[in-house]
């Protein structure tokens, strides 16, 4: 059995937005950190490069979680670093606004592929480590849902919404069916976070102008998801399982 201090975070999409400071957090809290990057090889290079100069452990690793071949290469490279103990089904993607009646098969086949099966496919890794029936020694995941879940997203990004419900059934069924195991299952539903998310869907100023009209009057930083994201990881957190927590601003 190895010791604790060998435990390693495996964070998708960890180079920008949520997932950066995701990782950031995980290394201060003593996780060695598999970061995972699709596109932006620069950005994770340098959140690698900040835990290690912060007296951290971290790799960055290219893949899109939508291709199982990259994430068994994620997860290679995470038992490389040392025993993983944590995931973060962080990387996600939306798309430009769009009613269901002008969906292409070729975007809702992204959204899913991305946002539902590659978090399915990371869990299967994860859960395969591990699994205390299989010789593990247990661990926690956190997905990143979304209130878009029950929102819906009408009239600009149903597909998200619905890949966002889908995480929130596979976070409670998954919880479910490791519980017994040492895994906990836990997922974040941010509200309107103030990351480069929104320019990729073809709104760069949402968090801007969607702030006002939160409960709270402003958008959330990805700090604000991300604390509660690595607290979900902790033993703080031990008794915590199957649950869905919103980050929103009381949106
Ligand atoms: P972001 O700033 O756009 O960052 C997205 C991250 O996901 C990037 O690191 C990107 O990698 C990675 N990624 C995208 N497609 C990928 C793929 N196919 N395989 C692997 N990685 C991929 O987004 P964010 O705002 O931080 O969002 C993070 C999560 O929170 C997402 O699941 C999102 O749905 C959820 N969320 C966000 C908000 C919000 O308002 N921001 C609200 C609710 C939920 P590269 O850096 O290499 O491009």
């Amino acid at each position: 059995m190895t010791g604790l201090n060998d435990a390693v975070a495996v964070v998708t999409g960890g180079g920008r937005g949520i997932g950066r400071v995701v990782s950031l957090l995980a290394a201060g809290r003593g996780f060695r950190v598999c970061l995972g990057y699709v596109s932006d090889a620069g950005a994770a290079e340098g959140v690698a490069a900040a835990i290690a100069a912060a007296g951290g452990k971290a790799v960055a690793v290219r893949c899109d979680v939508a291709q199982e071949a990259d994430v068994v290469a994620l997860f290679a490279a995470a038992d490389r670093l040392g025993t993983v103990t944590a995931l973060v089904n962080n990387a996600g993607v939306v798309d430009l606004p769009a009613p269901v009646s002008e969906m292409s098969a070729a975007r809702l086949r992204r959204m899913m592929a991305t946002n539902v099966v590659g978090s399915f496919l990371c869990a299967r890794e994860a859960v395969r480590r591990m699994s205390t029936r299989t010789g593990g020694r247990g661990g926690a995941i956190v997905n990143l849902s979304s209130i878009a879940a029950r929102l819906g997203g009408a009239g600009q990004f149903v597909d998200y919404a619905a890949s966002k419900g889908a995480i929130d059934s596979f976070t409670v069924g998954l919880a479910r069916e490791v519980a017994d195991e040492g895994i906990r299952v836990n997922a974040v539903a941010p509200g309107i976070i103030d990351t480069e998310i929104h320019a990729s869907g073809g709104t760069p100023d949402k968090a801007a102008a969607m702030g006002p009209g939160v409960p709270m009057k402003r958008a959330g930083t990805a700090e604000e998801v991300a604390a509660p994201v690595v607290w979900l990881l902790s033993e703080e957190a031990a008794y915590v399982t199957g649950a869905i927590l919103d980050v929103s601003g009381g949106r």
